[in-house]
């Protein structure tokens, strides 16, 4: 019967596309919600370009697979009226509302030298939860994925109707970005360890795990400072050195195997320290937390604590290694904006920190280094995102297949 298998076919074939145009939508839409917060249905309308009676059909899935709440508006949230046309009938008409349920949530983690962070994080990027375990020693990938398992169940069981589905890490080195292994994490000692894989069986839900830094940039880009900036150079200071991110036309720049943008191994010295990584005097040797707070013999700090640190009462005996590290930075800065042409500099960590103390420093020495025409519009501007940022890039790569395909929630194993 040629006809009818013919016509079955291409009912199949018709199926398929609207399946896939549906699914299609459906990631448009919880991306639009997930990266831009709460929407009114007509704001989602203008956005989409789809038709309202669509975007109520979308919306309506999306809620019902536990993804997103609805909610009646006050009258300030009424789709308004074109401008110079009189108010028609929709005129004071609320449209309804709509945002993510933030308790659909990843784990993040940020192992470090001396402390691993982990997080609760929300869709919208919210921050549920997050803790900071401090190590006596480098902690081991076995080590850290026990920390995780422990404080994502005391975390988890503060949050009610929480929904974790996946789990995204940010490890200071070189990751393979699609098994999930930590090829090279010189800080941390850390050879070929299948870090995604050991964390999905601990945890029983999807794992992902980048480069810390790539993920910052990917996280102040979305919802930090570089938000709306297509071309921009992100640079994070940690314990475990300087890592960078570049954008470029919109895109994170990670070079042919996945490890390109470490501008913390860029030289600065030659005759400097022996690095990590193998070479001497790179950026991260010259310019990091330790030599930083050598001068009053600290080890180290939490992020939040340590713009008190270089104002408190200690300021004048760290003023010197202050100084001396921010004119490495500056001439750093001077070396990317040749490189990568940014409109943007984000600096993150402790750079952010050294940035805020001594902001109109930098900037005027960026400016008197720079092809003063040329390099006139790039602004350099501290991470907005503090001590949240590496666990927001963390969750939004493991955010990544819900994203792509919002239904595939209903197929996932949902922890409570
Ligand atoms: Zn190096």
């Amino acid at each position: 019967m040629p006809t009818n298998i013919a016509s079955r076919l291409a009912a199949t074939e018709r199926g398929n596309n609207n399946d896939q145009a549906r699914r299609h939508n459906l990631s448009t839409m919880l991306g639009i919600l997930h990266r831009h917060g709460m929407q009114t249905r007509a704001e989602l309308t203008r956005r989409t370009g789809l038709n309202r009676s669509t975007i109520g059909a979308l919306v309506g899935e999306l809620v019902a697979l536990g993804l997103v709440n609805e909610a009646s508006t006050p009258q300030t949230a009424v789709d308004a009226p074109a401008a110079g046309r009189p108010a028609g009938r929709s005129a004071g008409r609320p449209s309804p509302t709509v945002k993510v349920r933030e308790s659909v949530a990843a784990i993040a983690v940020n192992p470090d030298t001396d402390a691993v962070t982990i997080g609760l994080i929300g869709l919208g990027g919210a921050v549920l939860g997050r803790v900071r375990r401090p190590t006596a020693t480098i902690p081991s990938a076995a080590e850290v994925v026990s920390m995780v398992v422990e404080a994502a169940q005391a975390m988890a069981a503060e949050i009610s109707e929480l929904q974790i589905i996946a789990v995204g890490a940010a490890v200071p080195g070189l990751v393979n970005t699609s098994t999930g292994t930590v090829a090279f994490a010189p800080h941390l000692g850390w050879r070929n360890e299948e870090f995604a894989d050991a964390l999905e069986s601990a945890l029983g839900v999807d794992a992902a795990v980048g480069n810390d830094a790539n993920l910052g940039a990917i996280a102040e880009g979305l919802y930090g400072a570089g938000r709306g900036a297509a071309d921009f150079v992100y640079l994070n200071g940690s314990t475990s050195g300087i890592g960078g991110g570049v954008f470029s036309a919109g895109h994170p720049l990670f070079g042919a195997h996945g490890y390109g943008a470490e501008l913390g191994h860029t030289r600065v010295n030659a005759s400097g320290r022996a690095c990590h990584c193998g070479r001497t005097g790179c950026f991260e040797t010259e310019v990091n937390i330790r030599r930083l707070l050598a001068p009053i013999e600290l080890r180290s700090v939490d992020l939040d604590e340590l713009d008190a640190v270089l104002r408190g009462p200690h300021s004048s005996r760290l003023r010197p290694e202050v100084t001396r590290q921010l004119d490495v930075i500056a001439e750093k800065i001077v070396d990317f904006i040749s490189i990568f042409d940014p409109e943007l500099v984000i600096l993150g960590g402790h750079l952010g920190s050294l940035y805020d103390v001594a902001a109109s420093y930098l900037d005027s020495w960026h400016a008197s280094m720079s092809f003063a025409s040329l390099e006139r519009t790039v602004t350099i501007k501290r991470a907005q995102l503090g001590p949240n940022l590496l666990l927001i890039g963390a969750a939004e790569i493991a955010f990544a297949r819900l994203l792509a395909d919002p239904s595939s929630i209903a197929s996932l194993e949902i922890l409570a």
